[in-house]
C-alpha cells in the first residue's frame, strides 16, 4: 500500500480529481474521501499535496515522490 489513511477530510473531492489513477472516491453516504483501489496507487503525492486540510498520509517507506507524466 502507498496511500495510508485519510483523516479530517471536508469532503472537496479534490484529491479524486487529481489522482491519475483513481485510487479515490468520494463516498456517497459522508461525502468524504475513501481510498477504494489503494493497489492503483502511484505515490505519485498529488493527492496529498492539494488537500486544503492536509488530511492525506502516505506510508512513510515510500514518501519519496515519484515523478510521473501523464498523457
Ligand atoms: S499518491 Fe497519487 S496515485 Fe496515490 S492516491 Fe494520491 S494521487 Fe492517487
Ligand atoms: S482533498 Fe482532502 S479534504 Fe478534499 S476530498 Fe480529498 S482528502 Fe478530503
Amino acid at each position: 500500500m502507498a496511500i495510508d489513511t485519510i483523516n479530517g477530510c471536508i469532503g472537496c473531492g479534490t484529491c479524486v480529481q487529481t489522482c491519475p489513477t483513481d485510487v479515490i472516491r468520494l463516498d456517497p453516504t459522508s461525502g468524504k474521501a475513501v481510498i477504494t483501489y489503494p493497489a492503483d496507487c502511484q505515490i505519485c503525492h498529488l493527492c496529498r499535496l492539494y488537500c486544503p486540510v492536509d488530511a492525506i498520509t502516505i506510508t512513510p517507506e515510500k514518501s519519496i515522490p515519484v515523478i510521473v507524466s501523464w498523457g
